[in-house]
């Protein structure tokens, strides 16, 4: 077989047998097909879609191109959550202490920043020590001994999502249904957790812009996890403006960590809720999603959430001063606070303007490899439906440098649409599919 025919037959419209696949992921893990017929290969997938079969076989392959991991050890029940991409999106590091201190054990594998999407690999990165990188054992030991675990893909744990994930962040192939599915649910089987929460994103600053998009996507992803026995529940919520006010990486700590220890953005808070409800349901913890709220908001508000991601990032290796005191998370050299250019309602934020202006600021990368930027970002004062008043604060733009942050700025205005009158705020859920079989 040879990996130029495989991307020729791709990009002719043909669907691809299990062995050609099989191949394509074995020879992208080892290296012996180089970045740029993957890179070509992915594209031509973006263009010409995949069939379901073949999108099964894409997963299991890159499932099978690591270890996978058997979590019955540790607990009958262990609950995993991934979100399909979005802006200003730091549920993970809320709902997974959350759904810990509750009694659930959480074993994650999460991403990097991925096109104006950021990453919560990214994110925890900006805790100093804080170790992503672990081995198949230590990412078991971890989840065994604390009960919590997040970290990414390595040369054990699906490696070719690794590979795969830094080129399609840089060749614009993110979009596609098939390589979103298969990178998500190879790290999600790979991971060994038996109940799945998917929260998928859908608007502007989600990589399906329609709900029926999203909606297929996941269908698609409950399919396969359904197929190899897993419990799978996809919650569909807006992503049309960013989540929360902070967007970048510190940025997003500090936020995550303001509202594990007082009070986030009521939106940020709703949106947990939501997700940490469904994942105590499907692990079992939870009779209903009202009860799974209930617990949900008392593991926020008794300081329990609190206490067990300090003790999450201690035993990642992290400075568990520096979530203590969140001034010591790197911070950006000029930090600049942009007025309202006009009374009125904020009608729009333009989710994915806002995280690709997150990216050029240099919290995301422009080609593979490329180091970021942890301090720099961007959180916004108002959003959809707020009233404003002209001069008064839009947002503050943490930057490297002052061309940095009039670029930003400049773009950023673009980014909001203005009304005379009142604007209701989009729903932020818009529905919950699948569940316990
Ligand atoms: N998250 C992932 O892990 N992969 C994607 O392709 C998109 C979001």
């Amino acid at each position: 077989m040879r990996a130029v025919d495989i991307i020729a037959k791709k990009r002719d419209g043909h669907a691809l047998t299990v062995a050609e696949i099989q191949f394509f992921v074995q020879g992208l893990t080892s290296g012996d097909i180089p970045d740029y017929q993957v890179s070509a290969w992915a594209m031509a997938v973006l263009l010409r879609g995949m069939t379901v079969d073949e999108t099964v076989a894409l997963t299991m392959a890159m499932v099978h191109s690591g270890e996978t991991l058997d979590l019955s050890r540790v607990s009958s029940r262990v609950v995993d959550k991934h979100s399909t991409g979005g802006v200003g999106d730091k549920t993970t590091l809320i709902v997974a202490p959350v759904v810990a201190a509750l009694g659930m054990p959480v074993a994650k594998m999460s991403g990097r920043g991925l096109g104006f999407s950021g990453g919560t690999l990214d994110k925890l990165e900006s805790i100093s020590g804080f170790d992503v990188s672990l081995s198949a054992d230590e990412f078991f030991d971890c989840v065994a001994r604390e009960g919590i675990v997040v970290a990414g893909q390595t040369a054990d744990l699906a490696p070719a999502d690794g590979k795969l994930y830094a080129l399609r962040d840089v060749t614009a192939t993110v979009p596609s249904l098939p390589l979103i599915a298969s990178s998500i649910m190879s790290k999600k089987l790979a991971g060994g957790a038996n109940a799945i929460v998917l929260d998928v994103k859908v608007g502007r600053g989600a990589f399906m812009e329609t709900l029926d998009e999203a909606r297929a996507l996941a269908e698609l992803m409950i399919r396969i996890g359904e197929g190899v026995g897993r419990d799978v529940t996809a919650v569909l919520s807006d992503m049309s403006q960013p989540l929360g006010r902070a967007v970048g990486n510190a940025v997003e700590v500090r936020e995550a960590i303001r509202t594990l220890r007082s009070r986030g953005p009521d939106d940020l808070v709703e949106h947990c809720v939501v997700v940490a409800a469904e994942m105590l349901v499907l692990g079992g913890v939870a009779r209903d999603a009202a009860e799974g709220r209930a617990l949900a908001e008392s593991a926020l508000a008794d300081g329990s959430a609190w206490a067990r991601f300090r003790r999450w990032v201690g035993a990642q290796g992290g400075d568990v001063g520096v979530v203590d005191d969140d001034t010591r998370l790197p911070a950006a050299s000029l930090v600049h606070t942009v007025p309202a250019p006009r009374s009125g309602y904020v009608a729009a934020i333009d989710a994915r303007e806002v995280g690709l202006t997150a990216v050029d600021l240099g919290a995301g990368r422009q080609f593979k490899g490329q180091a970021i930027d942890h301090g720099v970002g961007i959180v916004l004062s108002s959003k959809v439906g707020d009233e404003v008043a002209a001069g008064e604060p839009l947002c503050t733009i943490h930057a490297r440098d002052e061309a940095g942050s009039r670029a930003a700025e400049a773009r950023l205005l673009k980014a909001y649409r203005w009304a005379e009158e009142p604007v209701e705020p989009p729903p932020l859920v818009y529905g919950v599919i699948g569940g316990r079989s």
